[in-house]
């Protein structure tokens, strides 16, 4: 039996997995992103032998996080990994002996929903991710839509009100308004002004960050819960113009932030709506959470590989 590996790089980890023709995880390999591109085709081959067991590659893909050129297999630039332009297809290729998919690792985070998760059925999908910051892809007629390679940057779209400056270099990024950044700065803010509140009591031991914030909703926290639906809402004003602007039938959540569900779901729903362009005649397209949660990305890059393999031959 050939082995169907897909490979995640994001911004801590490298993850590995080996699953079946249905997706499912049968095996997983972990270890630290690679720091350098020049090390990246190593530090996934490095993975292949544990995973195959002595069966062949049937089939490997890749996904990571930055500007991946997907025809070419070409890493672009990343924030997470050192280099530009690193020819990854080619250099694994030839280092494993295999065929390789490369590509974006939101786009193959949003396939694997689309194929086995949140987001089957779905003909016109939009799948964003919220964390340190906000990812987007998009699958439309069961096909990655990638533009000219680097579309679904939706974390960099000017959709928010605010004007903090953004790591990119940009002010009023949609995710520095409503994404994990927003988070923890509304939590620093209302520590510094309420210090005997519930919120600072609850992250006494703990860093302002976004786990434990979000830890702390899960837990009943009202100022953590607050916090948690004031970041939904402004991602839902921003929201309101990517539904106007694709009309997608379905929209998937996903990433760390994302993976709390109602606490979050429900607030940008409301604002989703609010803000909608025709509300009363154009229903809210469908908002659900991920189903497949860490593993998403390298079973996506597996299951896109496999796709890719079949329509060329
Ligand atoms: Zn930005």
């Amino acid at each position: 039996m050939s082995a169907i590996i897909g490979v995640d790089i994001g911004g801590t980890k490298l993850l590995a997995v080996r699953i079946d023709s249905a997706g499912s995880v049968a095996q997983e390999y972990r270890t630290d992103k690679p720091d350098d591109g020049s090390m990246m085709a190593t530090a996934i081959a490095n993975a292949v032998p544990e995973l195959c067991g002595g069966d062949p590659i049937g089939a490997l893909g890749v996904g990571v996080a930055g500007l991946v050129d997907h025809k070419t297999g070409t890493f672009v630039w990343g924030p997470h990994v050192d280099g530009v332009n690193v020819s990854l297809r080619d250099e694994l290729e030839s280092v494993v002996g295999s065929r390789v998919t490369v590509d974006n690792d939101a786009n193959v985070t949003a396939f694997a929903e689309h194929r086995i998760g949140a987001g089957r059925g779905s003909s016109a999908m939009l799948m964003l991710t919220l964390g340190t910051g906000i990812g987007g892809a998009m699958v439309f007629g069961g096909e990655i839509y990638r533009g000219r390679g680097f579309a679904g940057e939706f974390g960099h779209a000017r959709l928010a009100r605010g004007d903090h400056q953004c790591e990119c270099g940009q002010r009023g990024c949609w995710e520095t308004e409503a994404a994990g950044p927003a988070l923890e700065r509304l939590a620093r803010e209302l520590i510094e002004s309420d210090p005997h509140g519930s919120l600072a009591g609850a992250l006494e031991t703990r860093p302002v960050a976004g786990p434990a914030i979000s830890a702390a909703a899960v837990a009943g926290d009202p100022q953590a819960i607050a916090l948690i639906a004031q970041v939904g809402e402004a991602f839902g004003h921003g929201l309101a113009s990517v539904i106007t602007m694709f009309d997608p039938d379905r929209i998937v959540i996903g990433g760390g932030l994302g993976s709390i569900g109602e606490l979050l779901l429900d607030p940008i729903r409301r604002s989703t709506g609010a803000a909608r362009y025709a509300g009363a005649h154009n229903p809210l397209p469908t908002i659900v959470g991920a189903e497949l949660g860490e593993h998403a990305g390298a079973i996506g890059a597996g299951l896109l590989a496999v796709e890719e393999r079949a329509a060329d031959e």
